[in-house]
């Protein structure tokens, strides 16, 4: 299958999704997850008429992103962030999905130039491990209300990956109860970045807004020498 094909099939698999799940295809964007591919995949993507890409490295991102200046294109970063690294990945990303804790929000707050506002979401560890990112389901709001309270950020909403060993439905429920309990206090706050190809309809039914689907669509990662 050609790349096209794979986007126009992952496309109709959410269509069909959200039809079960009876909601508007329109309120979902598909992002497609590039990393470890080269620039050319993005330039590729962007001819079929994809608007989101989503990258998991910071200096990936940063040498992508300087490569394809002029691609209309939004940057997701969706990987684990370094404190260090936040002032390269507030110039590089257009959306951070994976902000964990306070000291990450305030060093992406003050790597601010201008008047520039960063789009970000509070990532939530569905699982026990404190390795796999994400800050504790409890811990969201202190940590929403903290980067609502960060001029140059704005809090858009949550974000998580399923756990390996759970089935994602019931994992992604409680993240949609996050995801409430966090937009009942900060309303512009809407958007649910979850659902990867394997489970991006449980997410969907879940309520995900923001879909990070990779392989599916791009084919299997090159490997990491
Ligand atoms: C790699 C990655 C994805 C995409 O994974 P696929 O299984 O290839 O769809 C989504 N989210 C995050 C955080 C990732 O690191």
């Amino acid at each position: 299958m050609t790349l096209a094909a794979r986007l126009s099939a992952i496309d109709e698999q959410i269509a069909d999704a959200a039809r079960l799940a009876g909601r508007d295809a329109a309120d979902i964007t598909r992002i497609v997850v590039t990393k470890f591919h080269p620039a050319s995949l993005v330039q590729e993507l962007s001819a079929l008429g994809v608007t989101d890409v989503g990258e998991n490295r910071q200096q990936e991102l940063t040498a992508k992103r300087a490569e394809l200046a002029d691609l209309p294109m939004r940057w997701h970063y969706i990987g684990q962030a370094q404190t260090n690294k936040a002032s390269a990945i507030r110039r590089s990303a257009d959306v951070v999905h994976s902000v964990d804790r306070d000291r990450l929000a305030d060093a992406l707050d003050r790597a601010a130039e201008g008047d520039d506002v960063l789009d970000v979401l509070v990532q939530i560890n569905l699982t026990e491990d404190p390795g796999r990112g994400g800050v504790q389901p409890d811990g969201a709001l202190a940590l929403a209300d903290r980067i609502a309270n960060l001029p140059s950020l704005r809090l858009r909403g949550v974000m998580a990956v399923a756990p390996l060993d759970e089935a994602p439905a019931s994992a992604f429920a409680r993240l949609r109860s996050v995801a409430d309990a966090v937009r009942a206090q900060h309303p512009d706050a809407s958007w649910i970045s979850a659902g990867m190809t394997a489970d991006f309809a449980e997410a969907i039914v879940a309520g995900a807004t923001h879909l990070r689907i990779g392989s599916a669509i791009t084919g299997p990662r090159p490997v990491r020498g």
